[in-house]
């Protein structure tokens, strides 16, 4: 029996590689009328035969075996004049001498827990109006908002049908009130109203750490560890036993989602799988999967496993699932966890093939610039971290963690400070921070590349994180407004957990992936708490006044030379911006904009002219009304402003 060691040894061959790169697009299954083919790349195997099951469920035995031929680069064919759709499949393998069972990598649905693939006709699995779905026009700004499809809709005060609760179905809803009654928005409903423009869905491709069978469905977790790439989760889905509901169901979510004006991020774990056994390993032992010299698994991921998407085979599904997941989910960008595990061919080629044909930068693509762990590459290869964004195509953006910590301190360090509790001598990451870290020599080519944040479903929520630097209360929310004031008024893309705009909690929980669903869940109770109301019509006004800023939501690669006149002192950062426009011009020319994190007024003066003022912690909708201000300024204790001048 070959170890990984022999294994890496054959993949390592250059012959062999050049004799078994298949470049077609018809891996998998594909169903219509009057015909079903099956593809399974799998050099290795000396025979495959097909298995044919009545239902999904992993007991049951097959109603027929057929054996498939061997075709030239490695693939495995198998046809029959006949519409198949609604029936499971695997595959039995013969490699090296053992006998290996498979789901079909490039499987569209499973049946229960993923353990058998469905064939599928992706035209007779469509929700009513699916063929008119489009998404919402661009606005001038993207506000991404990450939710967790159960965590959003968990909670019975939401709003949203008993039956739907924690599933799909609920984003089909864009009218959820508080406990069913009244004006208070919830759910979808209430992220329309603070302004948010993209939904980033985490993980609902098919993973393993949730017993889709669970009776009570109340097992929780995030979903970070995939076992089919390219079909959706069975426990979000009304019936995890029937593999057509699961995709009907996604589909209809989306569908949601679109016609409730929001375009949809997937997230995406093309990194790391749940553990060995699924079709990738099973049809190709070791072949995705990087390891070390001594025949061990890589584990930069530290999930146990790191996919290796240097090999050419594994670089074409990956590219191929994401742009699967985009032609039959209209799927409108894919945020990347440990982008920095994978190779920045891989990542360039996905750009390229997205922008091919959507457009340029139509669909959106960002992620992770950094991994776990140290990873063991299989060819030498750059990845795509952040010391490798030079060689990034300028339509893939990152995380900024520099911006993050700079404003409330490390991610990482539940106790590290940052600018706005209290760091000294950080006022010039703040200053970066503002620009998309745009200076000279740096890798980043446009503040299309930077995605803002200060809280994320890693690490502490904002709220829990000042609760550990800042005792007091009512300092802890100004230095609250404070950090959204400033990622809001930074360049880039702004980015926020859901949740964020009514001081979510997870009671200091850093790490809440496996943790009940009673401390993830959204408590939509407390956006109609005294507070919560206050802090959502922030976010409102805040997002609705940066839609209007030029100077701000500008992408180009020259945006950074918009912010000029920068100074800073202890505590204090201010700043002007070029705020005019052609195309749409502002109503303001020129903005200032200074950040106060010292609990005491600070005087400045304006420049020359009348400035209006625009925004500040206490009131974002100033702007509607504004009041007139020249000469000296007095900005509050804990504050900030934004002034515009005409
Ligand atoms: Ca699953």
């Amino acid at each position: 029996m070959k170890s990984a060691k022999d294994w890496a040894k054959i993949y390592a061959n250059e012959k062999w590689q050049q004799e078994n790169y298949y470049v077609g697009n018809d891996l998998g299954a594909q169903c219509k009328i009057g015909l079903t083919t099956i593809n399974l790349w799998s050099p290795v195997a000396d025979e495959v035969t097909v298995n044919f099951f009545k239902d999904g469920n992993p007991d049951t035995r097959p109603y027929w075996t057929s054996p498939m031929r061997r075709d030239k680069r490695g693939v495995w064919r198998w046809s029959l004049p006949e519409n198949m759709h609604g029936t499971y499949y695997d595959f039995t393998l013969v490699i090296d001498g053992e006998k290996h069972f498979a789901v079909d990598p490039y499987a569209k649905s499973v049946g229960v827990n993923g353990k058998r693939g469905l064939l599928i006709d992706m035209s007779l699995v469509r929700p009513d109006g699916w063929s008119e779905d489009i998404a919402p026009a661009r606005t001038n700004e993207t506000v991404i908002d990450e939710i967790h499809l159960k965590e959003f809709s968990y909670d019975p005060a939401g709003g949203f049908p008993e039956n739907e609760r924690g599933k799909y179905l609920a984003l089909t809803h864009a009218d959820t009130v508080l406990n069913g009654a009244g004006q208070t928005p919830t759910g979808l409903n209430y992220l329309k109203s603070i302004g948010i423009t993209h939904v980033q869905l985490m993980p609902i491709y098919d993973y393993g750490s949730v017993n889709e069978l669970d009776k009570d469905q109340h097992e929780f977790n995030w979903g970070y560890d995939p076992v089919n790439y390219n079909a959706p989760e069975g426990s979000y889905s009304s019936d995890a036993s029937d593999g057509m509901a699961r995709v009907k169901e996604l589909r209809a979510a989306i569908m949601g989602l679109h016609r409730a004006g929001f375009r949809v991020i997937m997230d995406v774990v093309y990194n790391h799988t749940y553990n060995l056994d699924n079709g990738l390993q099973n049809t190709m032992p070791y072949y995705y999967y990087r390891t070390t010299p001594d025949g061990y698994l890589s584990n930069g991921s530290g999930c146990g496993n790191d996919i290796a998407s240097e090999r050419s085979m594994v670089q074409k599904y990956i590219v191929d699932s994401v742009l699967y997941w985009t032609r039959m989910y209209h799927m409108d960008g894919f945020r990347f966890d440990l982008m920095g595990l994978i190779t920045v061919d891989t990542m360039n080629e996905i750009r390229r093939r997205l922008d091919n044909k959507y457009g340029k930068g139509e669909k959106l693509v960002y992620g992770e610039p950094w991994t776990a762990g140290q990873t063991t590459l299989m060819l030498d290869k750059p990845l795509a971290d952040k010391s490798n964004m030079g060689l990034l195509d300028d339509g893939i953006g990152i995380f900024e963690d520099d911006t993050r910590d700079s404003i409330k301190g490390s991610a990482g360090d539940a106790g590290g400070l940052g600018f706005v509790n209290g760091a000294d001598g950080i006022e010039w990451k703040i200053q970066n921070s503002v620009k998309a870290w745009r200076n000279d020599g740096s890798p980043f080519k446009s503040p299309a590349c930077v995605i803002n944040y200060v809280s994320a479903h890693d690490n502490q929520t904002l709220w829990d994180k000042l609760t550990a630097t800042t005792p007091d209360e009512g300092t802890r929310r100004r230095q609250y407004r404070l950090s959204v004031g400033i990622y809001l008024t930074c360049q880039g893309r702004p980015f926020m957990l859901s949740g964020e705009s009514f001081y979510r909690t997870k009671g200091g929980n850093g790490n809440s992936h496996d943790a009940p669903i009673e401390i993830n869940e959204l408590r939509w109770e407390d956006v109609a708490k005294k507070g919560c109301e206050d802090l959502a019509n922030f976010y409102r006004g805040l997002i609705a006044l940066r839609q209007q800023l030029p100077g701000l939501y500008d992408k180009g690669g020259f945006a950074h030379t918009r912010i000029g006149s920068q100074w800073s002192q202890p505590g204090v950062v201010g700043f002007m911006v070029d705020n005019t426009d052609d195309e749409q011009p502002s109503l303001w020319k020129f903005l200032t904009i200074v950040y106060n994190r010292k609990n005491e007024p600070f005087e400045f003066e304006l420049a020359e002219g009348e400035w209006q003022v625009l925004a500040t912690s206490a009131d974002t909708y100033l702007w509607r009304h504004p009041e007139t201000e020249s000469g000296q300024y007095e900005l509050g204790p804990i504050d900030f402003v934004i002034l515009g001048q005409k």
